[in-house]
C-alpha cells in the first residue's frame, strides 16, 4: 500500500501514519523527522537545513526530491509506504509522480486530515515530542504521567523551536499557499479520502484505518 498523508502542522498526521504503518508494515516516511534527525547529527544537510526547519520556512524542493528518492530506495522491499509531511507543494507532488512513474508504482490513497484552525494552535502550542523517537504528547498528557520522559522509549521530551507562538502563524500561512492546493490535485485523481482529525488519537485512527 501506498499512502499520503496530507493536513495542516498539528493535525496529527504523524501519529497517525505511525499507526497506519504498524497496521499495514509499510514504511513510515516523514521528511520533517528526516530532517530533524540531520540537524540533531549535525550532518552536513543538517547545518544546512537547520534555520529554514527552526524558522518554520520550507526546505528546498531538490533536496526533498533526493531524500525522498533514498528513502523510496531504501524502503523498496516493503510493502509500500506512508508519506508524512510530503509532498509540501504542487512542485513536489509533480516531482514525486515522476519518481513513482519510472519505478512503474502507483499511490493508492491519499488522507485527508482536517481539524479546526482553533483546536491546531492549541494542539501544536502545547505538543512536546520525544527526541529519541518523535512520539508526541501534549502538556496534558504529562500531568498524568509519573515523569516527563516518554512512555514509548523513555527518551528525552522537547518543545520544537518551530512550534512557538510566531512560527506556528508562519507554517500555518504556508500550508494555506503551499500545500492547500494539493487537496484539489489528488481529489481531481479520485485518491483523495477526507477525514475528521477532532477528537482521540484512537478514534481519528478508527476513522482512517475504515477508510482504507
Ligand atoms: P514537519 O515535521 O512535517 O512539520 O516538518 C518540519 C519542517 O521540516 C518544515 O517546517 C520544513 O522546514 C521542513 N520540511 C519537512 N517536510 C518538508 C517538505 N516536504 N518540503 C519542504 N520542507 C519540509
Amino acid at each position: 500500500m501506498r499512502l499520503v498523508l496530507l493536513g495542516c502542522p498539528g493535525v496529527g498526521k504523524g501519529t497517525q501514519a505511525e499507526g497506519i504503518s504498524k497496521s499495514f508494515k509499510i514504511a513510515h516516511i516523514s521528511t520533517g523527522n528526516i530532517l530533524r534527525d540531520e540537524i540533531k547529527k549535525n550532518t552536513y544537510l543538517g547545518r544546512k537545513v537547520e534555520n529554514l526547519v527552526k524558522k518554520g520556512n520550507l526546505v528546498s524542493d531538490e533536496i526533498i526530491i533526493e531524500l525522498i528518492k533514498n528513502e523510496i530506495s531504501k524502503h523498496e522491499s516493503s510493502n509500500g509506504f506512508v508519506m508524512d509531511g510530503f509532498p509540501r507543494n504542487l512542485k513536489q507532488a509533480k516531482m514525486f509522480q515522476d519518481i513513482l512513474d519510472m519505478l512503474n508504482l502507483k499511490l493508492d490513497k491519499v488522507v485527508n486530515i482536517f481539524v479546526e484552525k482553533d483546536e491546531i494552535i492549541r494542539r501544536l502550542s502545547s505538543r512536546m515530542v520525544c527526541s529519541n523517537c518523535n512520539s508526541v504528547y501534549s502538556i496534558d498528557d504529562l500531568k498524568n504521567m509519573p515523569d516527563t520522559k516518554c512512555s514509548v522509549c523513555g527518551g528525552k521530551l522537547y518543545k520544537r523551536k518551530d512550534d512557538e507562538k510566531n512560527i506556528i502563524e508562519k507554517r500555518l500561512e504556508l500550508y494555506e499557499t503551499e500545500t492547500r492546493p494539493l487537496i484539489d490535485y489528488y481529489s481531481k485523481q479520485n485518491l483523495l479520502i477526507d477525514i475528521d482529525g477532532s477528537g482521540s488519537e484512537d478514534k481519528v485512527t478508527e476513522r482512517v484505518l475504515s477508510k482504507l
